[in-house]
């Protein structure tokens, strides 16, 4: 019987929910909601195409060798100086470890902090691919409940003092799945608290650079720089096909994570990171994030529009004001399955909130991503949704 081969660690490790429906849901008749991906007509193949020629004809094989486990000096170097010049941090290269997607990262830091029944604090509702990447290593979640504003710091409080957390997985910035910000005054208080336990935040801002409203508030790299983990990644802002992110750590750290990274895949795809640093030197990044927002930003005022226009009154969502998601919290009699099961019938699909949460099932919230749809499509898509909404309503 092959179930008894599996190692232990594997038992709890849920399935990406998101990748399944994906699968349900692929039929090009189908107005989705669900995926979380950027979008494919803003990425930059001309510039990609030109750096990767450019390294091939002037760098030839030595792209192709093999290189060093904390990843390609100047594209760290890059890095650092702009979360130095952009964020006010004051890291050099040596804090940078380029990874496989920010994914791995979190692969890592549970590699390297994390036994079996350590106790992971994670907001609530959180990131699924920290859910599932970090229920590798332990069984033990604490969900810290997420107020509009970032994390309910009573809760976080209790939670230091009871469980002592190693790490807490936090996305400050346009949080996937709600889209909500942690507000400056959120983020002072959380430090506070932090600054007395030694729980390390994990700070994962994939979102951050896509803020379309409103003025960003300090990075807590910069106002706890010797507790924070912070990831980065390139995936939104050029493509996620390169799988190319970083990790940014305090020095003390630092050699653990580059271990395990080492013991992981030895270092990330070199070429990648010499085609993203080419075209990095070649092009204006923030000429390309400025197009990206106009995009996402249209579409995202198409998506909140359509829903205040069509959603019944009885239904709360938040209106982000970054990145690529929103959050819907139905009536608290109808669960998102139950709606999800009526909508692809109209040809609509959407994440329901159940995987999001470490504990419940059956909740009545749900995820929706504007950043692959164009707007007459949110606008038609909403309005089906809508029509499921007032069904369920009035059973
Ligand atoms: N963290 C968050 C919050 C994300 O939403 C995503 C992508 N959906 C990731 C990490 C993974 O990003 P990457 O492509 O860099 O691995």
């Amino acid at each position: 019987m092959v179930e008894n081969i599996f190692a232990d660690r594997m038992n709890n490790v849920p399935k990406s929910f998101i990748r399944e429906i994906l699968k349900v849901i692929d039929d090009p008749e189908i107005i989705s909601f669900a995926g979380g991906l950027p979008n494919k007509e803003l990425f930059p193949i001309d510039e990609i195409r030109n750096a990767s020629n450019y390294q091939f004809e002037f760098y030839g094989s030595e792209v192709l060798q093999y290189s060093t486990t904390e990843g390609y000096l100047p594209l760290r170097e890059f890095i650092a100086e702009r979360y130095n010049k952009n964020k006010g941090l004051n890291i050099s290269a040596d804090n940078v470890l380029i990874t496989h997607g920010s994914q791995q990262a979190l692969d890592l830091i549970g590699k390297v902090f994390l036994n079996d029944n350590d106790p992971v604090a994670i907001e609530e509702p959180g990131y699924l691919g920290a859910i599932q990447c970090l229920s590798v290593f332990s069984k033990k979640f604490v969900p810290i409940t997420l107020d509009e504003d970032g994390l309910n710091c009573n809760e976080l409080r209790t939670a230091c003092e009871q469980f002592s957390p190693k790490i807490i997985y936090t996305v400050p910035n346009f949080q996937n799945p709600t889209g909500i910000s942690y507000s400056i005054e959120k983020r002072e208080t959380i430090v506070n608290i932090l600054k007395k336990h030694r729980t390390f935040i994990i700070e994962d801002d994939p979102y951050g650079e896509l803020r379309y409203e409103g003025k960003e508030a300090d990075s807590f790299g910069k106002l706890l720089p010797n507790q924070t983990i912070l990831l980065g990644s390139f995936s939104k802002i050029i493509a996620p096909g390169f799988r190319i992110g970083w990790l940014i750590a305090p020095d003390n750290i630092m050699d653990k994570l580059v271990i395990a990274k080492q013991a992981a895949d030895l270092h990330s795809n070199y070429v990648g990171q010499r085609i993203i640093y080419q075209y990095l030197k070649d092009t204006d990044l923030d000429k390309h994030i400025s197009d990206i927002k106009k995009t996402y930003n249209s579409q995202r005022v198409a998506m909140i529009e359509s829903i205040e226009k069509f959603f019944p009154k009885s239904v709360k969502y938040t209106k982000p004001v970054g990145g690529m998601f929103l959050w819907v919290t139905l009536p608290n009699n109808i669960a998102a399955t139950e709606l999800l099961n009526h909508s692809i019938k109209q040809k609509v699909a959407f994440v329901p909130g159940d995987p999001f949460y470490v504990g419940k099932s059956n909740v009545n919230t749900l995820r929706l991503n504007y950043s692959c749809s164009d707007e007459k499509t949110i606008k038609e898509g909403i309005k089906r949704l809508s029509v499921c909404i007032k069904q369920l309503t009035t059973i």
